[in-house]
């Protein structure tokens, strides 16, 4: 693997101390072995279809399009993966590499919790010990995704470190990696971290893409005019915009976490408001201050909420080939009512982001342009935090 095979322009790189460069050469070495692999490959196809219950719908969503007056409007429903998001496509890949590994130990982090239960779910299945870094934050933020956790016999160790949130699980699950990197597998769940992460990461989530441009292509003949996808690391986004790269005509947006607005310091837009820093492993735009130092992030959606992005989507926002909005959290709620009124359908509030930029834009398109949002996970999980948003309470 050539050093430049490690970078997207000047981003992305191996930034790990000296015991941790083996372990990911190792992995780098075994997944450029077995990505192209027929029994790898097949026997991955077996796993996102009798398991996880692909190939996922684009949906026309009919009421969305009328009520919006743009552009025709599909969805590509993410929220119907086993597990309710798009985080099981990168973990039955990484799982199997696991295994061709002879890893015998699971470790993870996880924001929201959706990677730590994708990631739960699969080492129950495979029979392997799992443990689960989460930022004690978020333990409480989403209780039933801990729970769900332990259910599937994972561990979940709460971190107290730092803003107790994914900033600091990353960095514990990295701590454990490092010292007990011999037997243990560490499945990272989005396109972050150091190489060779991002690339397979972003390899396993473009089964988004390719299912979306063979979809589209029976159903309308032709490319999508757009393609819209919310940003917490930028993994469903890069699975979604990375086989529609080298069309040129097709526009790609990523959102982020406006939080409580981009200019209070309450958000998590790191290509909007960060600069290009290095921090997990990579290098890449990270929100921090004149001295480097991470600052906290918010968003009502925990998912999103980390103070990077990954260093492909760095490179892609320099080229201007993706464009990068961000939405606020008040806009993701409303997004996500409307969503549910109008299509029966819950997104994840993650989703929202999307959807919310999307209810912007769309009425400014033509009528012949076609939009896809993805929309990466259903909103139960969220139902909570949005009746806490509107004041609404529930009994649980
Ligand atoms: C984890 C998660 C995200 C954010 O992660 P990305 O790597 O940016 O995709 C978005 N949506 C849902 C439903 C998630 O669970």
């Amino acid at each position: 693997m050539s050093e430049n095979e490690r970078y997207f322009g000047e981003y992305g790189g191996m930034f790990v101390p000296e015991t941790l460069m083996g372990s990911l050469t190792a992995l780098e070495e075994t997944y450029d072995k077995y990505k192209d692999e027929k029994d790898f490959l097949e026997q991955k196809e077996y796993y996102l279809r009798e398991y996880a219950g692909r190939e996922t719908p684009l949906y026309f969503a009919k009421r969305m399009t009328e009520l919006l007056g743009g552009g025709k409007v599909y969805l590509k429903r993410e929220d119907l993966n086993h597990t309710g998001s798009h985080k099981l496509n990168n973990v039955i890949g990484q799982m199997l590499i696991a295994q061709r590994m002879g890893k015998t130990r699971i470790i993870a982090e996880t924001g929201a919790g959706q990677h730590g239960v994708a990631t739960a779910t699969i080492a129950a299945l495979f029979d392997l010990p799992c443990t689960v870094y989460m930022g004690e934050q978020d333990t409480q933020r989403q209780a039933l995704n801990v729970f769900r956790m332990e259910l599937l016999g994972a561990k979940v160790v709460s971190v107290h470190t730092g803003t107790k949130t994914l900033k600091d699980a990353t960095s514990e699950a990295i701590r454990d990696w490092a010292a007990n990197f011999e037997d243990t597998y560490y499945v990272i769940g989005s396109v972050v971290g150091p190489s060779p992460y991002p690339r397979m990461v972003r390899d396993f989530q473009s089964v988004i893409g390719i299912e979306t441009k063979r979809q589209i292509a029976e159903k309308e003949a032709r490319m999508p005019d757009y393609l819209i996808a919310c940003v917490g690391g930028g993994s469903n986004a890069m699975g979604l915009f990375y086989p529609f790269i080298g069309e040129e005509n097709v526009k790609m947006i990523g959102v982020e976490a406006g939080g409580k607005g981009t200019d209070t310091p309450h958000h998590a837009a790191a290509i909007g408001k960060g600069s290009p820093g290095v921090l997990h492993g990579m290098k890449s735009y990270f929100l921090q201050d004149e001295f480097g130092q991470i600052l906290p992030v918010h968003s009502i959606s925990a998912g999103l909420d980390y103070p990077g992005i990954g260093p492909e989507h760095a490179s892609l926002f320099e080229s201007g080939r993706v464009r990068f909005e961000s939405v606020t959290d008040d806009e993701a709620v409303e997004a996500f009512e409307f969503l549910s009124k109008t299509e029966g359908i819950m997104p994840a509030l993650e989703s929202a982001h999307a959807v919310a930029y999307a209810c912007k834009m769309i009425p400014k398109t033509r009528k012949n342009d076609i939009i896809v949002i993805n929309v990466s996970g259903r909103g139960d999980k969220d139902v909570y935090s949005v009746a806490k948003h509107m004041g609404v309470s529930i009994n649980d």
